[in-house]
């Protein structure tokens, strides 16, 4: 599961929201950060990795720069996040942050 706002390089709300000006500049923060995370499941031995783009509208990544051994689950789910989910022996929660307004987080 990959979030946008707790990516490496990312500071800013601009880099974060898609009609503003810093928004491919994370959107290459975001898609190298999964990369090194897919890169990491499979040399510590995964043999099936799933990512899921979980910010906004669930269209962030880009594509063509993405690792190809990995499966991508791209939009929103009317329900669930990860179907199946239940059938992994684990979940990352890559990039994610506490609900916007928590006081400390
Ligand atoms: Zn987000």
């Amino acid at each position: 599961m990959v979030d946008m706002e707790g990516i490496s390089g990312i500071l800013r709300k601009s880099q974060v929201m898609g009609n503003e000006a810093h928004y491919q500049e994370g959107r290459r923060y975001l898609t190298a950060d999964a990369n090194a995370c897919i890169e990491g499941c499979f040399a510590g031995g995964a043999t099936k990795v799933v990512v899921r783009d979980a910010h906004c509208t669930g269209y962030n990544f880009i594509w063509d720069q993405l690792d190809p051994r990995a499966e991508y689950v791209q939009g929103m789910p009317p329900i669930e996040r990860i179907s199946d989910i239940d059938s992994f022996d684990g979940v990352i929660l890559l990039g994610y942050h506490a609900m916007a307004g928590t006081g400390g987080a």
